[in-house]
């Protein structure tokens, strides 16, 4: 990783202290909460087999009462039918960046506005607060320990410098912030994971995760940064989940515009993990040709399928019945991880796909109904790109409302007089081709 030239500094001295704070606090308490309750999930099953319901609160007495205020009951998780995690990253920022800082807000403050919050929901929608930052052995069960090391390193040169770009990586920033931060993004996932996996021990409809973060990490590759992406958050949750959990097959759905190479590489020879892109042909980082299926004794186990220009609605749904469906069915899965970038919609300013709303609250529905009839409903979306903080911020909030079995509001936010003819006959060709390759 070489790290070069500094801008002037764009992360306020104010900004710093209140992430400084908000980390600490994280960090005295989020893992310590979130073990207690697990380690309650762990008796719960125990005593659950003599018939009795355990509550996790009554059990967590060994731990002060102010630092598990906060913890979720078991009964509380599996009554939850969406649980989500917010890691905004507000010190991890550049002025003008698409990835910035205002992302996460705006879907936070889309899901008040559209009385999605638990406020509004009471116990089906669950926000999981006070997790633990993922650790350094959790980022390098995926990431080269040098370049975790290296980036830690680099937050003192990037404390002088206010910001700095990391040569190569296409192009990705860092600020002071910016290691902690993503750590505390990947903690956000792996808390999800522990919660969804640990409800559907009682229940075969667990809440959906939704990790509401940044930065991003499909493009994150095993060596180092790419693409604005830090930490492969997806790819550190499937690791996480097998080792934790015990949950042997993870598939992966990465729906964002661009192919998720990191994923890709990280299990390319892993017939365990399997990895499963749709992306628009061409575009960033140019990888992800329907060709690359895996290696070894991972061949097969990763199916890329570029779109062409154009792709929306029609051709995504075909793509879910055609390809998505049966590769899992046939893969069986222990659980469904969702690499979930909203950067298809033909709102957004960085590619030319024709998602919408509409198209998003589909696969929303239809992964989850897919975990349910493969995996015991176990299912965390990860929020990847998006940078029309509109389009962005409807989309997830109709996924919510998918995951909570409410119709969708897509005709409200999708104008159909902005859209065109989709390239049907090229879309075809690229499914036959792709069922072809993978005797689907
Ligand atoms: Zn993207």
């Amino acid at each position: 990783m070489e790290l070069s030239t500094c801008r002037p500094p764009c992360v306020a001295g104010n900004m710093l202290s209140m992430m400084c704070h908000q980390l600490c606090k994280w960090k005295d308490h989020s893992r310590l909460r979130f073990n207690s309750f697990f380690v309650g999930h762990r008796r719960f099953l125990k005593h659950s087999e003599s018939g009795r319901r355990y509550i996790l609160k009554d059990i967590s007495c060994s731990y002060n009462s102010e630092k598990i205020a906060n913890v979720p009951s078991y009964q509380e998780l599996v009554d939850a039918k969406v649980i989500y995690t917010v890691a905004p990253a507000l010190g991890h920022n550049q002025e003008s960046h698409p990835e910035s800082s205002s992302r996460v807000p705006a879907i936070v403050s889309a899901l008040k506005k559209m009385e999605l919050t638990p406020s509004f929901r009471g116990v089906d929608v669950m926000e999981l607060q006070n997790f633990k930052p993922a650790s350094v052995d959790d980022i390098a069960s995926v990431h080269a320990k040098a370049y975790v090391s290296g980036l830690e390193k680099a937050m003192d040169q990037a404390s002088e410098k206010g910001i700095i770009y990391i040569e190569g990586s296409g192009p990705t920033y860092a600020t002071p912030t910016t290691f902690q931060e993503s750590l505390v993004a990947a903690g956000a996932g792996l808390a999800l994971v522990d919660s969804v996996v640990a409800a559907s021990h009682n229940t075969g409809n667990p809440p959906t995760g939704f990790a509401l973060i940044r930065p991003p990490g499909h493009h994150a590759i095993p060596k180092g940064p790419m693409g604005f992406c830090v930490f492969g958050n997806v790819a550190i949750a499937a690791r996480h989940a097998q080792r934790v959990h015990g949950l042997k097959k993870v598939f992966i759905i990465d729906f964002d515009v661009h192919h998720g190479n990191g994923t890709n590489d990280a299990f390319y020879d892993d017939p365990d993990i399997f990895f499963l892109s749709t992306h628009q042909d061409g575009s960033y980082p140019g990888t992800g040709k329907i060709e690359e299926v895996g290696h070894g004794n991972g061949e097969g186990t990763t199916l890329n399928l570029p779109l062409p220009g154009g792709s929306g609605d029609i051709a995504m749904s075909t793509v879910f019945d055609e390809v998505i469906v049966p590769c899992a069915q046939r893969f069986k899965p222990d659980i469904i991880l969702v690499s979930a970038g909203y950067d298809a919609h033909v709102l957004d300013p960085l590619a030319s796909l024709q998602f919408t709303t509409r198209t998003y609250y589909m696969l929303a529905s239809n992964i989850k109904r897919l975990a349910n009839e493969l995996c015991g409903g176990r299912c965390v979306f990860f929020l990847e790109g998006g940078y029309n903080l509109d389009s962005l911020s409807y989309s997830v909030a109709d996924s919510f409302r998918a995951f909570l079995g409410e119709p969708s509001l897509a005709s409200k936010f999708d104008d159909p007089a902005i859209l065109y003819e989709e390239p049907s006959a090229k879309v075809k060709q690229a499914i036959q081709k792709a069922k072809h390759i993978h005797s689907l």
